[in-house]
């Protein structure tokens, strides 16, 4: 079974107002095997919206529709209901209780605009709205030769109100619980996602070629967001208890491909995984930052509870202060340069000597735009992780990174390639990048 998904708002057209509620729709239907095969926005214009109509019924077998259910002049959806259907607007007395009772409960008189809310297109049922004032419209679309037929769902477009109404009025219908007017969906789709960093989307794809094949089932895709290159993993069964099944064998073979490259699913944050880890294992750690200036003891310090393995870090953004504060020689500065593994090593040293911690990370780097040169161009970033070994000695290891994109982009990359390498020395594993 196909959807198409309809958003109505002029703020949604001009870009001023992000369309969450499309995006939360497909999953819901997704995930009750109706297929979503077109979103569609149009602005609150009569003859935009009834277009919408005329040209989404004969292409699916379920419209869901939100906006446009206001009770001011600019919301016009009933009113491009009833014309496309060709039946006039009529008082629904369901539709006007609803009206009414909001009202009451707030212990205020209805304004008489408001009851153009209550005016649903002949032969439409109303949904009920127990969260605001527009009820929603129901219509089960006939065409005079039989040959085309649709669900029509109508919502308000307020996300809280459109979430509650289909979750308690459309769902059950769409799952043929209800009515039965709607076939029971026969298939499911489920999905899981899968986190990586540190490699780049065709290299990560490159290692699952047989996963991405497009006629595979499950399929898998991959996204990338904020230096994130996630596997998106969707299912298409007969069953629930199948489609977790299918997907629990892919997700092993992919796996088996990244290893641990694979640092979290679905909700997970890097920032979670590292904290666990180092909580889990009773290991602190330390902080000396130059480029980064200080997002690494932000994302160390996002979880709650994170003192219990973050104590203090330092951020020394200047040549004088990796000297004064972290005792880094600078001579070691004038021969390698501040942004070389061996001033990151000195920073990570330094720290770890200075801070009751059991790692410290050091980062130092060129985030731009300017302050590159042809041998260390813009995000040429060095990290550094250092640990004890015997009484009083201290051990550093340093990797040196070049990271693209813009100022914040080479920080925040530079900042989880630093977390990234304290989780692969937690996990006992060398970084595989
Ligand atoms: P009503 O909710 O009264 O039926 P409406 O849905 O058109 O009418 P608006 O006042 O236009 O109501 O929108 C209410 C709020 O919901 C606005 O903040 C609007 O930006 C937001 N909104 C509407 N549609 C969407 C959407 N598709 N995604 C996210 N937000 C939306
Ligand atoms: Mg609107």
């Amino acid at each position: 079974m196909h959807a198409i998904i309809l958003s109505i708002g002029d703020e949604l057209t001009l870009g001023q107002t992000v369309d969450t509620n499309s995006a939360w729709l497909a999953q819901h239907l997704a995930a009750i095997g109706l297929k979503p095969v077109a979103h569609l926005t149009v602005p609150d214009d009569q003859g935009a919206i009834r277009q919408a109509f005329e040209e989404s019924v004969g292409r699916c077998d379920v419209l869901i529709v939100s906006g446009g259910l206001g009770p001011t002049e600019d919301d016009l959806t009933r009113q491009a209901l009833a014309a496309f259907l060709d039946r006039p607007l009529e008082l629904n007395e369901a539709a006007l209780e609803n009206v009414t009772r909001f009202f009451k409960a707030l212990k205020r008189d209805m304004p008489p605009r408001n009851r153009i809310q209550a005016m649903l297109p002949h032969g439409t049922e109303m949904i009920e709205n127990t969260a605001g004032t527009a009820p929603g419209i129901y219509c089960n679309y006939q065409s005079g030769d039989q040959k085309t037929l649709c669900q029509i769902f109508i919502m308000p477009g307020v996300p809280k109100e459109m979430k509650i109404m289909f979750e308690r009025s459309i769902l059950p219908k769409l799952a043929g619980a209800e009515s039965g007017r709607v076939d029971p969906v026969s298939s499911v789709i489920f999905s899981k996602t899968l986190h990586t960093f540190g490699l780049g989307e065709s290299a990560v794809a490159d290692k699952i070629p047989d996963l991405m094949r497009r006629d595979r089932n499950p399929s898998v895709g991959t996204t990338v967001a904020n230096g994130y290159v996630s596997l998106r993993i969707n299912a298409y069964a007969d069953s629930r208890e199948q489609a977790e099944h299918d997907i629990a064998a892919t997700e092993q073979a992919a796996r088996a491909a990244l290893g641990k490259l694979i640092w979290g699913e679905g909700d997970d944050t890097l920032q979670d995984v590292v904290a666990t880890l180092l909580k889990t294992q009773s290991k602190s750690v330390t902080t000396a930052e130059s480029c980064t200036g200080g997002l690494l003891a932000k994302f160390l310090t996002d979880i709650p509870g994170s003192s219990a393995y973050f104590k203090q870090g330092w951020i020394t953004y200047s040549n004088e202060a990796k000297t004064e504060m972290l005792g880094v020689d600078a001579k070691l500065i004038a021969t390698h340069g501040a942004v070389s593994d061996a001033v990151a090593r000195e920073m990570a040293v330094g720290a770890l000597r200075r801070a009751s911690a059991d790692f410290a990370l050091a980062v130092s780097g060129i985030a731009g735009p300017d302050g590159g040169t042809a041998e260390k161009p813009v995000g040429t970033v060095s990290i550094a992780l250092a640990r004890h070994r015997e009484e009083e000695a201290v051990d550093a290891h340093a990797r040196t990174f070049i990271f693209h994109g813009d100022r914040e982009m080479i920080r925040d990359r530079s900042a989880k390639m630093a977390l990234t390498m304290l989780r692969f020395h937690l996990l006992g594993q060398p970084l595989p990048l």
